[in-house]
Parts: C-alpha cells; sequence; structure tokens
C-alpha cells in the first residue's frame, strides 16, 4: 500500500513509500482509511521534527474509515461498518494509571502505523476502541473525536460553572471548539481572544460574548471592563506561546483557574509573577492527552450534533498531494484544521 513515512525533520524527508500491507492477526482489525486529520503537531515535525516522535513514522491518529476485514476472534467489529478509532489505550497497570493520570501511562497501545496510509492495522487491545459512526456523521467529524477527547479533559480540570466568565485565548480550531464547550457548560460570559476576525466572527456565531483581537485591543483591559475588575474564573490557553502564558495568569480573578492547553517545544521560557499565584491563590493546570472515557464522550458530543465542526474543518488536501502541500496548506492563515481525503483519487 502507499503511505507518506516521515524519516526527520525537513520537507524531503516525508516521503512516499510503497509498504506491505499490514498482516490480520486473530482479534485484529483492518481499517480502509477514508479521512485523516494533518495537524499542527505534523507541520512541526516535518519542519523541525518532535521530541516525542523518532522516524520513521507513519503519522495519523485522528481517523475514520471503514472496516475491509476483521481478524478470527472479533465478533463485536463487521466488515462494511464505517467507523473512527481511539488511537490509545492506557495500560491500567503502572505508575500513571494508578494515579489515574491516564494521559501520561508509560505502557500505552498505540497504533503502530497511523492513518496517513491506504490501511491501518487495529490491534487487539484497541479494538474496543472502535466506535461505529453513523450514516449521518461524515467520516472526518468522526475523526475530530481524538482531539475533541483532549479538549474534554481540560474541560474538566477548568471546572466551569454557569455563572463563570471564561476566557479562551487562541482563535484556532481548538480554541472555537472550546468556545462550544464553555457554552454547552453555559458560561454566563465567554471572552474569545486571537488574531484573526474571521475566527473571532465565527467564535461569536458559537457563542462567544464578547471577542478581542489582541493585535487592536488589550485583552486584559476587556476582561477586567466585563468582569468589574475583578478578573475572569476561568482563562484557557490554547495558543502555545509563552506570551499566551505568562498573561493567562494576569487574567484570573482570586482563586481563577488557568488551563494549559497549547504544546510548546521543550525548553520554552516564560516569565510568571510568583506573586500572583500566591498571593491571589490561582489554580494552575496543565491538559495533555485524554482518558478512553472522553474519547466515548468526545464522539457522542459529535454525533448528537451539539459541536458544530462546519467552521473547525475549513481545508482538504487529496492524499496524493499530502507529502507535497499539507504543510503550505496547514499555515495558510484561513486553515483551521486540515483533513487528507482519501476519496479523492484512490
Ligand atoms: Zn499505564
Amino acid at each position: 500500500m502507499q503511505a507518506a513515512v516521515w524519516y526527520g525533520p525537513g520537507r524531503e524527508n516525508f516521503r512516499w513509500e510503497q509498504v506491505n500491507l499490514p498482516d490480520l492477526n486473530p482479534g485484529e482489525v483492518l481499517i480502509k482509511v477514508q479521512k485523516c486529520f494533518f495537524s499542527a503537531m505534523h507541520v512541526r515535525a516535518v519542519l523541525v521534527g518532535h521530541p516525542k516522535h523518532q522516524p520513521p513514522e507513519i503519522f495519523g491518529r485522528m481517523l475514520a474509515g471503514d472496516v475491509v476485514a476483521v481478524g478470527a476472534d472479533v465478533t463485536s467489529i463487521k466488515a462494511g461498518m464505517r467507523v473512527t478509532i481511539n488511537p490509545e489505550r492506557p495500560c491500567g497497570e503502572c505508575f500513571y494509571c494508578q494515579l489515574r493520570e491516564w494521559g501520561h501511562c508509560l505502557n500505552p497501545t498505540t497504533l503502530a502505523s497511523g492513518g496517513m496510509a491506504e490501511y491501518v492495522s487495529v490491534p487487539a487491545t484497541l479494538v474496543d476502541g472502535i466506535l461505529e459512526l453513523p450514516p449521518e456523521i461524515a467520516y472526518e467529524e468522526g475523526a475530530y473525536a481524538e482531539t475533541l477527547a483532549c479538549i474534554l479533559q481540560a474541560m474538566d480540570l477548568s471546572n466551569i460553572a454557569a455563572s463563570d466568565c471564561v476566557v479562551i485565548v487562541g482563535d484556532g480550531s481548538v480554541g472555537l471548539t472550546f468556545v462550544q464547550l464553555a457554552r454547552l457548560q453555559n458560561a454566563a460570559k465567554i471572552i474569545f481572544a486571537g488574531k484573526h476576525d474571521d475566527s473571532l466572527q465565527q467564535g461569536l456565531a458559537l457563542g462567544a460574548f464578547r471577542t478581542v483581537n489582541v493585535k487592536h485591543e488589550s485583552l486584559r483591559d476587556v476582561v477586567m471592563q466585563e468582569t468589574h475588575g475583578y478578573g475572569a474564573d476561568v482563562v484557557i490557553e490554547a495558543v502555545g506561546s509563552s506570551e499566551t502564558y505568562e498573561q493567562s495568569m494576569t487574567l484570573l480573578r482570586c482563586g481563577g483557574t488557568a488551563v494549559g492547553f497549547g504544546g510548546t517545544p521543550p525548553g520554552t521560557k516564560f516569565t510568571g509573577d510568583p506573586n500572583l499565584i500566591h498571593y491571589r491563590s490561582l489554580k494552575i493546570y496543565g491538559s495533555y492527552r485524554y482518558n478512553p472515557d472522553h474519547f466515548r464522550r468526545a464522539l457522542d458530543l459529535i454525533c448528537t450534533k451539539q459541536i458544530d465542526l462546519g467552521p473547525i474543518i475549513t481545508h482538504y488536501v487529496p492524499f496524493s498531494k499530502l507529502t507535497t502541500d499539507a504543510v503550505d496548506i496547514s499555515q495558510q492563515p484561513d486553515c483551521r484544521a486540515l483533513v487528507i481525503d482519501f476519496a479523492q483519487e484512490l
């Protein structure tokens, strides 16, 4: 089968290869990929590498497709089902699983090979994570469940109450998803901040109370105006920069909660004022990955149409153009989420 293989940093090292179709062993499931996301993580890996990935690798955890074959002993999944898959399962036994810190499991089962290939083999221990898509749900909507699961974990940490003023910093696909989830939590005021007017406008339509284009307006001034000078109850950082992490702490009321969702390269530094953390009793969390329950909840939100993915999934790239075009399309200012489309030529 045809696969896009990542051989390390540098565009020339993201290239096509013919690889063997995965064997189908007892208990396993073979999926023909229909849609797979090309995310910011992939852009970073192709351009400069990624500390959590070692080449060679076939990327693509956020995928959906058709079951084409099931191994002996598989009874819950049938050929022909339209599915997405939770691509990771914590071991349940290691130091971190015992602490219920599932995202930090030391021995997770993951897909050996991802969705930037025509077929994906699902190991037996992940088959429980294969979930069927209703006919009215598009493959790419189902494939968004993995990202949404990560966002749901951050939402749990943020503990938003109905009376809360919530600030969401970052107007990409993730920020637009946070806006919708904060609205579902009935947050009283959602202040949505970023640098892209079209995205901010979408945020308003999806439930934001106020938008702030930080190129033209002071986010802190707006937050203080909207909270009678107290500060926000919750700030969610969905950018992944020193500046926004630092700023998050300055936007909170006493006892407020900041959740760091945006990833940064190792060694990134920011200047924080410990005086704020101590004397204002701030609660500061980081959120990474998710647990199996978050994945099921995420797909349920998608299948019940409680999350509108229309404004989030903006661009598609044909599978045949993946290695040449995906990075450039991802970097276009109006690209919020890019989907690899296998149907366009296979
Ligand atoms: Zn574990």
